[in-house]
């Protein structure tokens, strides 16, 4: 069977991952190849991001990589909090901190539109491939709801009255950024088999 290690240490997008990868592929976690500290992320986009985390994993246990990076992206902020969207109001990483910050800074702006954007990288011994997926939709003024993390409770994806956090997980997965970006990565590696081997 091939393998492919997951690059994340949150439970959630493991279990995404595994719902839409092919059957034939077993996924690892960092942990289950020996690697248990934070592997690096100092680039200043998505891409780099992701890239940075697979390529490291990758020279660590030699098997091929996938690593995300997502961001939040608010035109009128000029594409703000994006890569910086976990740490957006400190290091302490806090959610409810964040969407304070994101409100306050909104405050009295037009237009209200944003999106989520997730970025796939795979690094293995055949090279380097990017992947990603988006979610259009718009900040809403007070936070909204009691599902999903992080910005969830104030991003209304397009067309929903509902922000991602007053929606089903099954709902917001069947729209979610990372949940198309996951998908995309899916069809290149089926492709990809039919070819040849993954390894
Ligand atoms: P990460 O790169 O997936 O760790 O996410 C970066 C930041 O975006 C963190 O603050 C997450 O809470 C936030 N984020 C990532 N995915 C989502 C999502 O699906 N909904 C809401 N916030 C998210």
């Amino acid at each position: 069977m091939e393998q492919l290690v997951i690059c994340t240490s949150n439970a959630g997008k493991l279990a995404e991952f595994r719902t839409l990868m092919p059957q034939e592929i077993a996924l690892l976690t960092l942990s289950e190849v020996g690697i248990t500290d934070e592997l690096p992320e100092t680039g200043s986009t998505l891409e780099q991001n992701a890239l940075q985390k697979a390529r490291e994993a990758h020279r660590r246990c030699g098997l091929p990589c996938v690593a995300d990076d997502t961001g939040l992206e608010v035109d009128v902020l000029e594409g703000a909090p994006g890569v910086r969207s976990a740490r957006y109001a400190g290091e302490a990483r806090s959610s409810q901190a964040n969407i304070q910050l994101l409100i306050e800074k909104m405050n009295g702006l037009k237009p209200r539109t944003a999106r989520f954007r997730t970025v796939l990288a795979l690094v293995d011994e055949q090279g380097e491939y990017l992947v990603e997926g988006a979610v259009d939709g718009s900040i809403t003024t007070a936070p909204r709801g009691m599902g999903g993390f992080g910005y969830d409770p104030v991003f209304l994806p397009v067309g929903s009255e509902r922000t991602f956090s007053e929606m089903s997980a099954s709902a917001k997965n069947s729209m979610s950024h990372r949940a198309r970006a996951v998908a995309q990565f899916a069809k290149f590696l089926e492709e990809r088999m039919t070819r040849g081997s993954l390894t």
